[in-house]
Order: C-alpha cells, then structure tokens, then sequence
C-alpha cells in the first residue's frame, strides 16, 4: 500500500468514508449499469419511468430485493465498521448497517421500506414481493420504494458536508463522486486541507489493510 496512505490513516482521528455501488459489488450486489430485460437499471431507476409504468418497475424492484435478500458485507464494509468509520453512502442495500456501522447517512434510500408519498408513511419492502403494485392502507395511495431515483433530489446532503468539513481524513470507495451535489464533498475536504483516500477497485483487500492503520 502506498506508504503516503499509511501515513494519513494512522494520524486520522476523524475518518468519513463515502461510499458507492463498487464496495458492495463483491457482496454480489449489481451496478446500474445491469441490464434487466433490455433495459439498463440506470433506465429504469428514474422517476420517469416509475410514474410512467410502476408495474414494471415494480417487476424490476423485486428483482433487485432477491439478490439483496442474499447479499452479506464483504470485509470492506466490515473493516470501515469495525474502525467506527462515519458512513456516507450511495447505496441502498443497508450492508453497512449488516456489517455493525452505526453512523450512516443514506444519501439514496433504502431498500428496506416503502413510502408513501401522500401520508408518509413507512412500510418493509416485503409488501412488495406478496403484492405486484402495493398501496397505503390507509390512504389507498400507491406505495413507493423509499429509493432516490434518477431524477429526485438526494438526501441528508447537508449533514454529509458537516461530516466531511468535520473529518481529518476522506475515504472515497467504489464511487467517482462525479455527479451533482455529491461531487461537492471531496471538494469541501480539498478546501481544509484534508487528505482525500480514493479506492476505486479491490476495496475488500485494501480496506482491511488500511482500517488497521486506523485502529492503530
Ligand atoms: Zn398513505
């Protein structure tokens, strides 16, 4: 491992990690670049496309709930939640929280519940797999998976920029942070001088490794 690496984690006392769909792609968990009867996930998770047809998105979000149901952390999301490493994440399939992390902020949703968007509130998912198009008991409203989609405005951002100009060191993994507003964060750790960690691949061999020098 870079030696300037080492160097960083074991003087970090305030590590955040944000994280994104490659840290859990070991766990057997897809990208949206999976294609799922010729469409791509990217096209499909849009709000476009759930207003348009929710019956086939739904097809395809019970889809997704199958591999996620057998997915498990790797020893990437083990060794940032044994160090107590302050989770920013993209993704929505809540391994961080499996593998023990306590401090997560979902910038995406959650595969665990759906919503409803009239009364707010808040179902298991597993609704979803007994009934091809679930509505709100209580208001009749068709239920939607508490996801972000393509197209709606991500969550918690300004906490996550209050972690990252509170950190001492920024753990970029399986995510190129290119996208609006997330793409701001590594900037925000830019401006105090604060060193910036990206691990784009191997993260299941890498961050075991590093997160020692944490502990350290
Ligand atoms: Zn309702």
């Amino acid at each position: 491992m870079d030696r300037q690496w080492i160097t960083w984690a074991s003087q970090a006392r305030r590590p955040v990690a944000v994280t994104g769909a490659g840290i859990s792609v070991p766990s057997g968990l897809p990208t949206v670049s999976k294609t799922w009867r010729g469409l791509t996930l990217k096209e499909i998770f849009t709000i476009g496309f759930y207003r348009r047809d929710p019956l086939t998105f739904y097809d395809c979000y019970r889809d997704m709930l199958l591999d996620w149901r057998e997915a498990a952390p790797n020893p990437a999301h083990q060794a940032l939640a044994k160090s107590n490493v302050r989770i920013i994440t993209q993704n929505m399939d809540g391994l961080h929280q499996k593998a023990g992390s306590s401090d997560v902020l979902e910038l995406h949703g959650n595969l665990r519940e759906l919503i409803c968007e009239r009364c707010h509130a808040l179902y298991p998912s597993h609704v979803a797999e007994i009934n091809p198009q679930p509505h709100c008991p209580t208001c009749a409203e068709l239920l939607k998976p508490n996801i972000v989609l393509e197209g709606e405005d991500v969550r918690h951002i300004a906490v996550a920029a209050d972690w990252v100009g509170q950190a001492d060191l920024l753990l970029v993994i399986g995510t190129k942070l290119e996208m609006e507003p997330v793409c701001m964060l590594p900037k925000i750790a830019g401006q105090n001088g604060v060193p910036v960690i990206p691990c784009n691949k191997k993260s299941e061999v890498l961050l075991p490794e590093l997160c020692g020098y944490l502990n350290a």
